[in-house]
This record gives C-alpha cells, structure tokens and sequence, in this order.
C-alpha cells in the first residue's frame, strides 16, 4: 500500500469519456488499497478559452481577476472526475486549492506556495476516501484566488506531494514519458527511463513544457520522487531522478530543448563607457522586463553593439524602452528582430568533456544555420538562430548526438 499523488493534465481529461477513464485508472490503484490524491487541470484549451473572453473584454484585465476567471476551469473537472469516481463505488470528494488550504503568496497568475495544511486531506484519506484537488490555483492569506502560472497543476501535484510525503507523485499526460526532445518535432526521439533534476530543470526551463520548471525545482529540492507517465497506455514513463553516478556509460548529451518565447533586441553603437550594462538595463527592469540572454562586444572604434532577448510578450514595450535609451546614450541605432528560435542541448555527461560546443556548432555550420547569440552553463550550451531553421537544427543535433539510436545496453 503506497500512497500516491496522482495528477492528470488537459489532454487526459479533455472530454467527458476521458474523465471517465481516468476514474477507471484510479479506482485500479485504490482497489489496490493505495491512498490516492487526484490533482486535474481545466478540460483542454479550456484556460486558454477563458484567457480568450477577458481578452474580448479589455486588453490587460487586473490579475486579481484573472486568477478568478481562470481558476474555474480545474474546478469543473474536480466535480466531474470526483461524481464518476462515486458512480463507480470510489469515493471520492472534490477540493478547491483554497478549500485544502494550499497557501500562497499574492502574486497573481504567477503566485507561490507557502503553505499546504495537511489536515483535512488526512481525515479524508485515514476515511478511505480518494481526494480530487484543482491544480494551479491556491488562496493568499486574506482569501483572495491565486493561480500558479500556466502548467501550474504540475507545482500543485508535487507540493501536495511533498507534503504528505507520498510515495510517488504521479504526472499523466499525453506523452509516455520524458522523450530525448519534443517527439511531437523528431520523430526519431526517444523516451528516457531517467533523467536528473538538474537537467530536467534545465530542459523545462528552456523550453520542454511536458513539466512546469516549478515542480521540477520543488521535487528536486524536498527530494519528492516524481514520474511523467502516460494516462492513454500502460508503461513504467520517466522517473526524474537524482544524479546516478553508476552509470558508466552516461550520454555526453542527454536532450534537446527549443522555444519560440523569445525575441532579441540590439543597441548599436553604444560608447563604450563603463556604467553602460547598467544603463541599459536597469530602466528594461524597472519595467519589470525579464532580460535573459545577454551579448556585449568592444569593437576597435571605442564602441559596442549591446545585445539580450527578452520574452516576446515583453517585445514591444521593451523596444519602446530601448528606443528611449538610444536617444539617451546618443547610441547609433535599436536593432529589433522578434524571428529568432533558442535551440540547447543539455546534459550533466557534458561537465566531464571538452569539444561539445565545437560539435555542436560544427553540425550547425554543416546545415549552413547561422549562429547569432551563444549562453553555456555547466550542463547546457544555447544559441539563438533564425526561427525558420528551429526544426532542421533540432532535428540535426538530435542525430549528431547520438540520440537517434537506443543507448548501448550497460
Ligand atoms: P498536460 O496537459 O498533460 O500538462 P503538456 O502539454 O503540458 O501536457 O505536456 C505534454 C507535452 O509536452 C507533450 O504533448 C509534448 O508535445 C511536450 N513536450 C515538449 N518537450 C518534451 C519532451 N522532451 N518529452 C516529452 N514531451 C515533451
Ligand atoms: N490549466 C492550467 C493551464 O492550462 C494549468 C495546468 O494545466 O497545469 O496552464
Ligand atoms: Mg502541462
């Protein structure tokens, strides 16, 4: 007998029969004498339904208001997932974010869990009942609605997770598991039995969504053993995983991660005086701007091109703020080119060996994709390309890594 956090996303509770196939699925654990929680999110397209109508209403709508209007998405699939568990003699009781008392801080559409009282779920779970909590979404302390960020019923799975210390937390999706890269892009991508914290940190924040960066961070850190699984077929999924220094035969490259969030901007021929970095960015992040990659060169004339992306939602008004800065510093000109794609490759086998930039550049080089912007860590190297060759260059390093071929058997 385990006790399981299990959580089911938009696609596996996409319609009405996929609700009840998901009740058959937990009742099979149940019967089993396992203690389930249940986290779901909305039906799918069913938050970006509803992002649609404030959108119809007003342009920025107040994200107190959000976070109501959003929030009642997973609270549909609550009820209906916890009366198709009742019809079938499992009982099952709903649950708000706000009624488990999942605790938040107040940041709207992007808040953090402070607290989880456990205390209700417990009566619930010693009375033999399965509990269906709402992902995404908790209350701050004076009882106003807060949602996680989108993805967020990942977070909420692993934090009910942590808390209960259960046995597993269990994530369902539309996927069987953690693939070397996106395999809705590569065909030829593989799933992976394991893979580190560390480096499915690095993947989701750079662009694989099969997990929410959070509830990666949060696993890792109170050591909460997490799973991708499929909720459509049987199979062991992912297991993320701590560092396994056993294995002998670790990839230099473990997966391929991209995304089109981002868009980069160019202040060119900026006197090259020093208090220019801060210049330039300290008004972008006074506008609450998030700056990610950054590139500055000297060049022989005493000037510099100042180069970052920043999210493409934040585009617009961070060109409107570069421009400004241009007059400003009596700078040449404000380069602004939002066709740009982030392609990295990641993995902890990297630390280990030289010459993996150089591979990876050379495979670039030989599909003629020109590199414009290059960030490296400990485990990961990432360039930014022209969106248009996104796919080839994914799709190359993909091969040129070996991660076309199932691994040599240990
Ligand atoms: P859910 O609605 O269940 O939360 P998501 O759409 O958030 O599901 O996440 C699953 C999707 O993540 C998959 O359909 C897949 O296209 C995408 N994905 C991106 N990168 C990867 C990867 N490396 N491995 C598996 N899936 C990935
Ligand atoms: N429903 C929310 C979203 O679409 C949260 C989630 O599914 O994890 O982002
Ligand atoms: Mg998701």
């Amino acid at each position: 007998m385990a006790l399981l956090v299990q959580k089911f996303g938009g696609t596996s509770v996409g319609s009405v029969e996929r609700i009840e196939a998901v009740a058959d699925k937990v009742k099979k654990f149940r019967d089993n004498n396992d203690d389930i929680v249940v986290v779901v999110s909305a039906m799918s397209g069913e938050t970006n339904r509803l992002i649609g109508l404030a959108s119809d209403i007003m342009e920025e709508p107040t994200p107190r208001e959000m976070d109501v209007l959003v929030s009642t998405g997973e609270q549909v699939t609550i009820a209906l997932l916890s009366m198709a568990l009742n019809k079938r003699g499992c009982e099952a009781r709903s649950y708000t974010g706000g009624q488990v008392r999942i605790t938040t801080d107040s940041s709207h559409m992007k808040a953090r869990i402070v607290d989880i009282d456990e205390d209700n779920m417990r009566a619930d779970l010693n009375a033999g009942r399965v509990i269906v909590v709402a992902g995404f979404q908790g209350m701050d302390e004076t009882g106003n609605i807060t949602t996680l960020g989108r993805g967020g019923s990942d977070t909420t799975a692993v934090a009910l997770a942590a808390a209960l210390k259960a046995d597993e937390c269990q994530i369902y999706t539309d996927v069987d598991g953690v693939y070397t890269t996106d395999p809705r892009v590569v065909d030829s991508a593989r799933r992976m039995e394991k893979i580190t914290f560390e480096e499915m940190i690095e993947m989701a924040s750079l662009g694989s969504k099969v997990l929410q960066i959070r509830a990666v961070e949060f696993a890792g850190k109170y050591n909460v053993p997490l799973r991708v699984l499929s909720s459509f077929k049987d199979g062991g999924g992912t297991l993320i995983t701590t560092e396994d220094n056993g294995n002998m035969e670790q990839p230099l490259v473990s997966g391929i991660a991209f995304n089109r969030d981002e868009a980069k901007l160019t202040l060119v021929g900026v006197p090259d005086i020093p208090g220019i970095a801060s210049k330039i960015l300290k008004p972008i992040s006074e506008q609450n701007i998030e700056v990610d990659m950054i590139v500055q060169n000297v060049g022989l004339d005493k000037h510099t091109d100042f180069t970052f992306t920043v999210h493409r939602n934040d585009f617009k008004r961070a060109t409107g703020v570069l421009q400004q800065i241009c007059q400003d510093l009596d700078a040449k000109s404000v380069e602004a080119d939002d066709n740009i794609a982030k392609v990295s490759i990641v993995g902890v086998g990297m630390r280990s060996h030289a010459g993996v930039a150089s591979q990876m550049f050379d495979a670039l080089s030989d599909e003629g994709i020109n590199i414009q912007m290059i960030s490296t860590s400990e485990i990961k190297i990432s360039v930014v390309i022209d969106e248009k060759y996104m796919e080839l260059a994914v799709r190359s390093l993909h091969s040129t890594f070996n991660l076309d071929v199932e691994p040599i058997a240990e």
